[in-house]
């Protein structure tokens, strides 16, 4: 059973309220793992908007892929340029696509969203 789009700006928020209020340090959110922060350098889409937690313009969008088949807990999903996609979703069938926020600067990261792509997906991006 696939599921729709699940958005994770409701939680991503919360944290950031508890770092602006002091409950949570900005050292315990900004703990990006070292390969999330290589894959926003290199293959990460710019975001117009400065980090919430820094203010500095080093967020970017890191789009990740689980394949359908038996994923694996603790299997890492392998971080692709957003614009490949549609070639991987053609190669490779099914798809659990998450996208991750990253602060090159700061290492603040959060999920953003989770979605399915199938092959016979039109739109993708
Ligand atoms: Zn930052």
């Amino acid at each position: 059973m696939k599921q729709g789009r699940i958005d994770y700006r409701m939680a991503r928020r919360a944290v950031l309220r508890d770092v602006s209020s002091g409950l949570r340090s900005p050292q315990d959110v900004c703990d990006a793992h070292p390969d999330l922060v290589r894959a926003g350098r290199n293959i990460g889409s710019p975001v117009d908007d400065g980090c919430p937690v820094c203010d500095e313009h080093g967020v970017r969008h890191v789009t990740y892929i689980f394949t359908g088949k038996a994923t694996k807990k603790g299997e890492s999903g392998r971080a692709i340029p957003r614009d490949t996609l549609a070639t991987q979703v053609k190669r490779l069938g099914d798809l659990n696509v998450f996208t991750v926020e990253v602060c090159t600067d700061c290492h603040w990261h959060h999920l953003l969203e989770s979605f399915w792509l199938t092959p016979k997906d039109k739109a993708v991006g």
